[in-house]
């Protein structure tokens, strides 16, 4: 029978159950989706409702009391805790780590600040809490808890607020607005083209949930085909989500959509407090709203489409908390909330083709470049005689280019300047001390640091280990790209473009109007480059190591290679003028090296998914990946051991184990790491069956285990 008075709440903790408290009558209504503060241990914490009709047997069980309630409102309606609760399931996720993740956007309580006009008024609301205001106008939450009693507090300033007593205040020093990024704005295009006139007609004629994979070629006009499908949803009140991979890509977006939308916002991880509550505050108010992954939990109130560009990269996997991928919850949302969902990409991941191929997605598509010319051609440079890292045929096209007054583009996903230091004496080769990693040589701030866990010290000048002085860096990363051009072609004015160069948005604003406005030749650049970004004078990239990233111990590599270098070489002629592609390898018969650019696509994606489909590999069967870690070995390894007794016994035959073995990358941060991989072929059974089980699982001291549903990660 249901326990009046009784809720579950999912306390924001790791920890893989919900908890029951007593709802006192002075908090009001108990409703789902409410932030509150409840005892816990010999602590508070915050949590939300999870559940509020709760069936007991034994209703003589006592049990503590939530202290107090954070909202006045529950911060999602039914609709969306429904796909948070999906979410959680599917994702095996702690519901206490989900609802922390899905509402971190809400901001923390102390950090709040409240400003009362007139407390004689107030007064007569609440004399106690007023009075708190007699001195200073404004006052933060963490204040307040000093002057008034801790239990029912935040209910209280809601409650004023609600009366209209008290406002939230914003930290008025410091106006922030969106940076504005004119020299990034294009003009709006007067007609579209036909392929994408149909694209939009498709998207408008639905009504309801329906999902579409938007595939067009680099530079075939996607973005068009959004803005105006967002434009109708906002001529009729509406409003848009759309997903970026990537912070760096919000400059370009805002250019775009703040000469067509009068009232757009962004969201991403960047973000000052101001800007965050400014956005909470216009949440009803917002056109379009473009972010990261974490914008998927802003609850607009009338979201009627979400489009997620550049659904292939793999930045919209969470990998740490509850490990989701945005891209999918987005579809999941677009279901709960009855809406389309836009998926776009020149190059889709076979998760999503699978779907197209099975009409569960329904296939739009732009075969053609915007720009007159046809794609151009790749050529390659075979590198295996060659010592330098830029070959002569590169330099000389990348010299040609600048004086015709163009641009070029040279890609190298690798940061620092060498990702080793060998010593030529004695073959010492410098490790990290806590990850199974080299350390990578960054010569202008003279460290070598691992990009595994950050750690970083100053570089050697003599081997540490035979103190000879002969010290040489192996391989090469951006800096040293940088230093051979710089010393190659000294004429060339050109930026670096990678996450140790540009550190902030400010600075990635700067190296981008450089670029656009023609005051430099060449960027220099890692993935960060690679992504979304229109130059029209760009008519060279070049590909320093096609090599790199290929060969991996994951079955995705060969995947997003191609992915990669098909988005970076679709940076090339995409204005007035052809471009070219130049391609560095040392293996030049290599069957993926044939697969690049845009015409290719469609048949690499189907050769590589009936090869999984051979292979019984997603996206044909469903993998979760359970990751032990501790520092020490054996702990993770016996723990991993005994999980992986329990799935074998308790998950059904056709759901098959592997493991516990070490992962390829053994040791991160002092951790030491061994995997699990359960595969269901019949993607009926993973992850559903496995919460039950992990439910009953005690850790073993010092073990910490993480499970990834659809791991895109095999490292
Ligand atoms: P994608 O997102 O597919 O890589 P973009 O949306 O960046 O391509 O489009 C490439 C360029 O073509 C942009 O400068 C855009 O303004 C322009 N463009 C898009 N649609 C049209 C059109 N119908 N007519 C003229 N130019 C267009
Ligand atoms: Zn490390």
């Amino acid at each position: 029978m249901n326990s009046p008075g009784l809720v579950e709440i999912a306390v924001f903790a790791p920890l893989n159950r919900t908890f029951t408290y007593q709802w006192p009558e002075w908090l009001g209504e108990a409703r789902l989706g409410m932030r509150v503060c409840v005892p816990f241990g010999r602590s508070r914490r915050s949590g939300v409702v999870w559940e509020t009709t709760i069936t007991r047997a034994d209703n003589t069980l006592e049990f503590k009391s939530v202290l107090d309630r954070t909202d006045a409102h529950p911060l999602y309606d039914g609709r969306r805790m429904q796909w948070l609760k999906r979410a959680c399931c599917y994702y095996v996720a702690a519901p206490g780590e989900c609802a922390e993740t899905a509402f971190a956007w809400a901001g923390t309580e102390e950090k709040r600040r409240w400003h009362c006009a007139d407390v004689a008024a107030f007064a007569l609301m609440d004399k106690e809490l007023a009075q708190a205001f007699s001195h200073r106008k404004t006052l933060s939450t963490t204040t307040l808890r000093k002057k008034l009693p801790t239990a029912g507090l935040y209910h209280r300033l809601r409650q004023a607020a609600e009366a209209g007593h008290l406002v939230e205040a914003l930290n008025r020093n410091k106006k922030e607005g969106i940076k504005k990024v004119p020299f990034l704005s294009e003009a709006v295009p007067e007609q579209l083209f036909p392929a994408q006139q149909q694209a939009l007609d498709e998207i408008n004629h639905t009504s309801g949930f329906s999902p579409f994979l938007l595939f067009g070629c680099t530079g075939s006009g996607k973005t068009e085909v959004y803005l105006r499908a967002a434009r109708q949803r906002v001529d009729a009140g509406e409003q848009v989500l759309i997903l970026v991979p990537e912070i760096g890509l919000t400059p370009q977006w805002l250019a775009r959509l703040t000469t067509r939308f009068n009232r757009v916002a962004v969201w991403h991880s960047g973000l000052s407090d101001t800007m965050r509550l400014q956005v909470r505050q216009d949440l009803s108010d917002i056109e379009v709203l473009v972010g990261t992954r974490s914008a998927l939990f802003l609850p607009l109130p009338r979201c009627s489409m979400i489009v997620v560009d550049e659904e292939h990269d793999t930045s919209f996997k969470q990998q740490h908390g509850m490990h989701y991928h945005a891209r999918d919850m987005a579809v999941l949302l677009a279901q709960e909330l009855d809406i389309p969902v836009i998926l776009g990409s020149a190059t889709p991941s076979l998760e999503s083709w699978r779907q197209a191929g099975d009409g569960r997605y329904q296939l739009l598509e732009l075969p053609e470049r915007i720009a007159p010319h046809p794609a151009p051609a790749v050529e390659t440079v075979d590198m295996r005689s060659i010592e330098t890292v830029l070959s002569d045929p590169m330099l000389a096209l990348l010299q040609d280019t600048k004086e015709r007054g163009l641009q070029s583009i040279l890609y190298l996903n690798r940061r620092g300047y060498a990702p080793a230091l060998m010593c030529t004496a004695c073959g010492d080769v410098p490790e990290c001390p806590a990850c199974t990693f080299r350390l990578t040589l960054h010569r202008q701030k003279r460290i070598l640091r691992c990009h595994g866990c950050g750690f970083a010290r100053p570089a050697p000048l003599i081997c540490e280990h035979c103190g000879e002085d002969a010290l040489l860096p192996l391989g090469e990363g951006t800096e040293k790209v940088e230093e051979q051009l710089a010393a190659l072609l000294p004429g060339l004015r050109m930026a670096r473009l990678d996450r140790d160069a540009v550190r902030s948005e400010t600075q990635l604003i700067r190296v981008l109007k450089d670029f656009a406005s023609g005051h430099l030749d060449c960027l220099v650049g890692t993935q960060m480059l690679v992504k979304g970004h229109h130059f029209p004078n760009v008519v060279l990239v070049g590909v320093v190591n096609a090599d790199l990233g290929l060969g991996l111990p994951d079955f995705r590599a060969g995947e997003r290679w191609w992915q990669q270098i098909t988005q970076v070489v679709g940076r090339t002629g995409r204005g007035k003028h052809p471009g070219r592609i130049m391609v560095q390898t040392r293996n030049p018969g290599a069957s993926w090296l044939s697969r690049i650019g845009d015409a290719q696509a469609r048949d690499t994606l189907d050769t590589e998914l009936s090869l999984r489909k051979t292979l019984d590999y997603p996206p044909f069967a469903r993998w979760v990946r359970i990751v032990f870690s501790a520092t020490r070995s054996a702990s993770a390894m016996q723990m991993a051991e005994r999980v992986a007794e329990a799935c074998i016994a308790y998950l059904p035959d056709i759901v098959q184990c592997t493991g516990p073995m070490p992962c390829a990358i053994e040791k991160i941060a002092m951790r030491y790491r061994f995997e699990l991989i359960l595969r269901d072929a019949t993607r009926k059974h993973l992850p559903w069956k496995l919460a039950p089980l992990l439910l009953r699982i005690t850790a073993f001291p010092g073990v910490r285990m993480r499970v990834d549903v659809d791991p895109m990660d095999m490292m």
